[in-house]
């Protein structure tokens, strides 16, 4: 037999809420709100009736460009999201229509609907840049900032490394990393690329370092280590068009400098221009297989299921190096770096956006179990920090950024800044070019001609 369980009668809940009520202020909440609390209301608190209206973007020019979108809803509250670095704005706005008319909060959903539009590379920008506007709308109705909608504060700061200008002479190379290291920072990444060896004759063939070019590669890095520590985690990238068989030789020799990891070593066969989107997990594990270097890749990989579970399932790869703003942001990038953790693979982060896009990583990482750095493509564009308010400034201080506990992203747009900054004119124009549906899956278009349940062709829907 079922167990019956206690009805529950309308009756009751008043009585119980009017006893509430007579312990006065300790049940402060239970009082009917008097007329002018209702006017100081937020408009927010209504989030079942919360719908999106809109979405608007403009384009930040910097380093790379930053598209940055703006989802607009019926109650005044707006989100911020960024599409991936050098990416465009219409990335995110054939979403629009998706969107439009749906309430925000339903994020799981809202995000069902468009993952069949997002890709590897700038095309998961557009997906990705929903997901953080959809997640600073979620925080500022619920008050709480956006990692506590993912999870729980495993860190209250994340810590960042950034690029650095390569040199031609190792001393130069290793003073800049030096000088990294001055500031705070507490984890460094070199390029190890072909630019730095291609005026010495017999280092390089067809761009791939021979003998020679391995051995002052080496002395590179040793110039490095020498000038921050060995007690320092020093990962290394950009090393050039290498195979398969180049990249283990690559990692054999950079193995007695302890490497945080080598980046993005296969370049050969794989998805697009760059080969920062590999596809080929059998190649990596016959790289992670030959050498201790530990290996890393995935910046440019969109979603778990499309990208990074095959690497994560077969053992790969050593660390994952999503860029949430091709991965699939705020919630995926989460779901990522958690399948990643349970499989013994580490994470680090790739980034090189705007502060909009940077919070909304600090906020996802601060949910991770394990986690290593994030990366900073800006912190020599003395502008950078003032695109945004409502964070502590700088914004990376001595190598690391605060977790925010304000609502939602935690940032707003400084307006003015952005303006003096912008790569096309307009700056969250109305946007009605994209009202329509421009990219689907299966929609009719109206009425069609079809067999009734009589078998009599009609016209109808
Ligand atoms: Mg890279």
């Amino acid at each position: 037999m079922r167990p019956t369980r206690p009805r529950v009668t309308r009756r009751g809940l008043l009585r119980r809420a009017a006893a509430l009520a007579a312990f006065g202020p300790l049940f402060q909440a239970t009082k009917p709100a008097s007329a002018a609390q209702t006017a100081a209301l937020n408009k927010n608190s209504a989030p079942s009736k919360l719908r999106i209206t809109d979405m608007r973007a403009c384009r930040i020019a910097s380093n790379y460009d930053y598209p940055i979108i703006k989802i607009y809803t019926n109650q005044d509250v707006y989100g911020l999201g960024e599409v991936r670095d050098a990416g465009v704005e219409g990335l995110a706005l054939v979403l629009k229509p998706h969107l439009v008319g749906r309430n925000p909060l339903d994020i799981e959903p809202n995000l069902d609907r468009i993952r069949k539009f997002a890709n590897h590379r700038r095309t998961g920008g557009g997906y990705s840049a929903v997901d953080m506007a959809l997640h600073d709308i979620a925080g500022k109705v619920y008050g709480v900032p956006a990692w506590r909608l993912i999870g729980s504060k495993y860190r209250d700061r994340i810590r960042i490394y950034c690029d650095t200008d390569e040199s031609k002479d190792p001393k130069i190379y290793a003073e800049r990393m030096r000088k990294r290291k001055d500031k705070g920072f507490t984890f460094f990444k070199m390029d190890i690329g072909p630019r730095l060896i291609e005026h010495i004759p017999g280092a390089l063939i067809d761009g791939v370092a021979t003998e020679k070019g391995l051995k002052i590669f080496c002395e590179f890095i040793q110039a490095v280590r020498d000038a921050i520590g060995w007690d320092q985690p020093l990962a290394a990238d950009h090393f050039g068009p290498l195979d398969l068989n180049a990249s283990i030789r690559y990692a054999r020799a950079f193995e007695p400098y302890n490497l945080a990891w080598a980046e993005d070593m296969i370049q050969i066969g794989h998805l697009g221009q760059g080969g920062d989107a590999p596809l080929n997990w059998r190649a990596y594990k016959t790289l992670c297989d030959s050498t201790v270097t530990p290996i890393a890749t995935g910046e440019s990989l969109f979603g778990l299921e499309e990208g990074f579970k095959a690497f994560i399932d077969n053992q790969a790869i050593d660390v994952i190096h999503p860029d949430p703003l091709t991965s699939g942001a705020i919630r995926e990038t989460k779901r990522i770096a958690d399948y990643a953790v349970m499989h013994g693979v580490r994470t680090a982060i790739h980034f090189a956006g705007s502060p909009v896009g940077c919070m909304a990583c600090v906020h996802t990482i601060a949910t991770f179990k394990e986690f290593l750095a994030m990366e900073n493509h800006a912190v020599d564009i003395p502008w950078w920090d003032d695109l945004v308010n409502g964070v502590p400034k700088p914004i990376v201080n001595k190598g690391y950024i605060q977790v925010p506990d304000t609502v939602g992203l935690g940032i707003e747009l400084n307006d003015e800044v952005v303006k003096q900054h912008l790569r096309v004119p307009g700056y969250f124009e109305p946007t009605p070019e994209f009202d329509k549906f421009i990219i689907d899956d299966f929609r009719r278009g109206g009425p069609y001609p079809h067999l009734d349940e009589h078998g009599n062709l009609v016209t109808d829907w």
